[in-house]
């Protein structure tokens, strides 16, 4: 773990709810050959193609308490490699799918460690903010449910950052 986290990575991915399309990626560092076993290397380096065995997270479900008027997401996120992982972070912007309104920030609470060849569930925390309650209140009073989005995804896998365009929808019940 702390041999992957020399390496400064990023990774702009094309999609993040299904299989990856093309990435650029872009070495800020690279002692990569010194430092990263073969395989990570061969991953990081060229097999992010049609067939690329490291998946993205994959939004899984969500679930509101609207007792802490908190929102949490769970993605899984699979570890191919033979080298235990840990996602140090995962984050993303949240918008009101129908007007693009800022409504605040989600992310990972804890770091999530991923066994080699495991997958886990990464939950991801959104604090309904008085913005967003605001916002409900004024355009979408008496709605039953608000569709979210969360976007500007950004993961940090054991020093590797993957940033992605691409957005999760999310659909929120709301008390009436
Ligand atoms: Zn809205």
């Amino acid at each position: 773990m702390q041999i992957l986290g020399l390496i400064l990575a990023l990774i702009t991915i094309g999609a993040v709810a299904g299989p990856v399309a093309g990435v650029v990626l872009v070495y800020q560092n690279n002692p990569v050959e010194m430092i990263v076993p073969s395989e990570i290397e061969d991953l990081i380096a060229g097999s992010f193609g049609a067939d690329e065995p490291f998946e993205l997270p994959q939004y899984v479900s969500s679930s509101f308490d609207h007792a802490t008027q908190t929102l949490t997401a769970i993605f899984s996120f699979a570890n191919p490699l033979e080298l235990d992982l840990k996602v140090n972070s995962l984050s993303a912007e949240v918008e009101c799918a129908i007007h693009a309104f800022k409504l605040g920030h989600a992310e990972l609470v804890d770091p999530v460690p991923i066994d080699a060849g495991d997958t886990a569930l990464i939950p991801v925390v959104f604090k309904w903010t008085q913005v967003a309650e605001d916002h409900f209140l004024t355009a979408h009073s008496g709605a039953a449910s608000i569709d979210i989005e969360l976007v500007n995804l950004g993961v940090d896998v054991s020093g590797i950052t993957i940033e992605t365009p691409e957005s999760v929808s999310v659909n929120v019940p709301l008390p009436q």
